[in-house]
């Protein structure tokens, strides 16, 4: 692995919790690894320490194959060669775009600094922009300067804290997918921090979901959406709802009982004696679930919001069970009606009955 996290611990001086507990992750080179989680899990704490801007209380980073922190060594920051893009891009105001883009070129000297500066410009699609002013720029224009200016001194890996979170919302994504590409042209290997998950798929080639200084799981989107690995990552990612379920050996086959009917093809879970009874819960995602007028499950409609090309339903069952389902959103029925819905569930998840 490029960048090399293992079992990492941060712990502030005069907190008895570990802000980062026990976090192994492993980026190769010119991945992009994106960091998720709610407010205060630590993310902005993992980056730091990979910076080396936190010490670290036990654990390693290796960095191309260095030891950079962990084992008695700290490397400081500046000896690191990480680039940062931070939310507050703190572009210098009164500076050109092309003084601000070559600020940490101190050691290219004339033309050479002035090509590479027009070289990251490019890459950032500002080519041209060098004489003006950040005020002049629009928001999504300065961050790119920011990240022309973090990438112009080739580090050796870049770290982006919430670089999207100053824009409007429309904005962001679009930018997140623009970001991906200038990563992946500069050939970079980068960890971002942000608390959107679309922002987090739109972005990463890996993605860490992280709740009190744990990092919970590590994997691609897919992965991610369709096999979380514990509880706090399915009710975290996408929309869904755990409900009571049963496996049951029938015929040399195992199936699961649900509120909404039994599932067979379920190869990918585990074996009914893996819970206690066979009881466990069963992640019902709103894409899990389609509605069917000749569907033998009705559901009565609690709640719905447009989402443009869909409707996302929150329905009750008549044992009181609640789902959600997505549902093209042509089809607009009313709040208390009652419509069929049936699973229609690819990836069947389970977890230990909470209690
Ligand atoms: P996130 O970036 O996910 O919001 P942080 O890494 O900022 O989370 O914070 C993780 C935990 O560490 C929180 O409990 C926070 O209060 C604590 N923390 C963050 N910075 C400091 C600090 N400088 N001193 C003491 N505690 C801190």
């Amino acid at each position: 692995m490029y960048l090399d996290v293992s079992d990492l611990h941060v712990t502030y001086p005069g907190r008895t919790e570990a802000a980062v507990q026990g976090v192994s992750l492993g980026l190769r080179a010119g991945d992009i690894g994106v960091l998720i989680g709610p407010s205060g899990c630590g993310k902005t704490t993992l980056l730091r320490s990979v910076a080396g801007l936190e010490r670290s209380s036990a654990g390693t980073i290796h960095l191309a194959k260095q030891l950079v922190s962990g084992q008695g060594v700290h490397t400081p920051p500046e000896a690191r060669r990480i680039g940062m893009v931070f939310q507050d891009y703190a572009l210098f105001p009164h500076m050109t775009v092309a003084n601000n883009v070559g600020f940490g070129l101190a050691h290219l000297k004339g033309s050479a600094k002035t090509a590479r500066v027009h070289e990251v410009l490019e890459l950032v699609g500002l080519a041209g922009s060098q004489d003006r002013y950040p005020h002049e720029l629009s928001g999504g224009q300065q961050q790119r300067v920011a990240l022309a200016r973090a990438l112009a001194p080739q580090p050796q890996l870049l770290l982006l804290d919430e670089p999207f979170s100053n824009l409007d919302v429309d904005l962001r994504e679009r930018l997140a997918h623009e970001v991906r590409l200038i990563l992946k042209a500069a050939n970079i290997t980068a960890l971002l921090v942000t608390h959107d998950q679309l922002e987090a798929f739109a972005i990463g080639d890996r993605i860490g979901v992280m709740n009190h200084g744990h990092l919970h799981q590590w994997d691609d989107a897919y992965t991610l959406y369709h096999r979380p690995s514990t509880r706090f990552v399915a009710d975290f990612i996408g929309h869904g709802v755990f409900a009571p379920a049963t496996l049951t050996q029938s015929g040399g086959q195992t199936v699961l009982s649900t509120p909404l009917g039994v599932l067979q093809d379920i190869e990918e879970c585990p074996l009914p004696s893996a819970y206690a009874q066979g009881e466990c819960d069963v992640l019902l995602r709103a894409d899990d679930i389609v509605h069917d007028d000749h569907a033998p499950v009705q559901a009565q409609i609690m709640r719905k919001s447009f989402r443009g090309s869909e409707f996302l339903y929150t329905l009750q069952l008549k044992s009181g069970q609640t789902v959600m389902a997505h549902v093209p959103s042509h089809h607009d029925h009313k709040l208390g009606e009652w419509i069929g819905i049936r699973p229609e569930v690819d990836h069947v998840v389970t977890f230990p009955r909470s209690t």
